[in-house]
């Protein structure tokens, strides 16, 4: 489990990147649970610093709901770690503020007050963080784009706002994985920039597995001599995707059990695989598609580049059973275990070099 929080002035762009965010990591397939802002929602409710005696006590009931929220958070990342150990052993928490934020509107000692008062020692604060993006407010760059009209408990203008972002740097400064994202006008900008920091400097890596999901592929298609007459089928325009992706390649005729070369094999209208000299080969076709979705589960893959018209990868249409060279629409045993599984499936025909 990794915490880490995203942090920042008034009107910085926040709300946004987090959004962004929490779309990244579930497209990149990483369980992520997203702590909301506890001082937004206590001012939304009706609880805000006019509505207290003090800062003091506001900040002290905000710290009180985020340490609230944040127990609730790691209790359910710990039960998805134990549930995703294999697949997914990195749960990652991201608050939407964290307990320092407090210190930007505090002085030190009304701040250590306020940790007392929630059973807090200063020195063991930071240390509940694994790293600290801070989203430089837009008041400090562009004020004239600054504006509290996007959020109900934003009450600063914006020489305030400057004033309340650079405390909000100087309450987290200490911490030993603390980076600051400047102030873009253009958000996607700054959102990018936030993901390349959360990769750089926390291991996090939204983008990259992203863009780079590991991809199942017939090993033959790679130059693998796995083919029942012991060659292979290379194809330029699925290795050159080994370049942007992990390609992941299986044989899973080989991964049921069966030599290399072998007599070829065809799936019969009955749907019972057997291969020319009329020997049942159904187990090892069935034992070589279960092989090789786990394989796909275990490496994260949610697509398969698979031969076309074979018994086993073939995804449009394969060979009649007759061994005459006639295809028909179909697929082969592991393609349609992997399209069940919800793999998306195609064949090299369809890889663009
Ligand atoms: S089972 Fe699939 S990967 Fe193996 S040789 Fe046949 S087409 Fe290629």
């Amino acid at each position: 489990m990794r915490t880490v929080v995203i942090t920042g002035g008034p009107c910085a762009g926040k709300t946004t990147a987090l959004g962004a965010l929490r779309a990244l990591s579930e497209r990149a397939g990483v369980p992520a649970i997203f702590v909301p802002e506890a001082a937004t929602d206590l001012i939304i409710g009706g609880v805000a610093p006019w509505t207290c005696a003090s800062m003091l006590e506001f900040q002290t009931r905000v710290m009180a709901l985020q340490l609230e929220r944040e127990a609730e958070a790691m209790s359910q990342a710990e039960a998805a770690a134990q549930a995703e150990r294999r697949a997914n052993p990195d749960v990652l928490v991201v608050c939407d503020r964290g307990i320092c934020d407090s210190h930007a509107y505090l002085d030190d000692d009304d701040y250590a007050r306020a940790l007392t008062a929630n059973g807090l020692a200063e020195g063991d604060v930071l240390a509940r963080y694994d790293a600290v993006f801070h989203l430089e407010t837009i008041a400090k760059t562009s004020p004239e784009a600054y504006t509290k009209a996007n959020n109900r408990a934003r009450f600063e203008n914006a020489s305030e706002a400057a004033a309340v972002d650079d405390r909000g740097v100087a309450a987290w400064a200490a911490h030993p994985n603390f980076h600051v994202i400047p102030s873009y006008a253009d958000f996607e900008r700054k959102t990018a920039a936030l993901v390349d920091a959360m990769r750089e400097f926390a291991g996090i890596d939204l983008r990259e597995r992203t863009q780079s999901s590991p991809v199942l592929v017939s090993a033959c298609l790679l130059g693998e001599p796995c083919r029942y007459d012991a060659r292979s089928v290379p194809c330029d325009a699925v290795r050159t995707l080994g370049r942007d992706h992990e390609l992941v390649p299986v044989c899973p005729e080989q991964l049921g059990g069966l030599p290399t070369p072998r007599i070829p094999s065809e799936i019969q209208p009955d749907e019972r695989v057997a291969d020319r000299e009329g020997n049942d080969r159904t187990d090892a076709f069935l034992a070589g598609a279960q092989a090789a979705l786990r394989i796909a589960r275990e490496h994260g893959c949610r697509k398969a580049i698979l031969k076309a018209k074979s018994p086993s990868c073939g995804v449009h249409e394969v060979y009649d059973g007759s061994f005459s060279g006639i295809v028909v629409p179909g697929q082969g045993i592991t393609a349609a275990l992997l399209a069940d599984a919800g793999l998306e499936i195609v064949d090299e025909t369809q890889v663009r070099p």
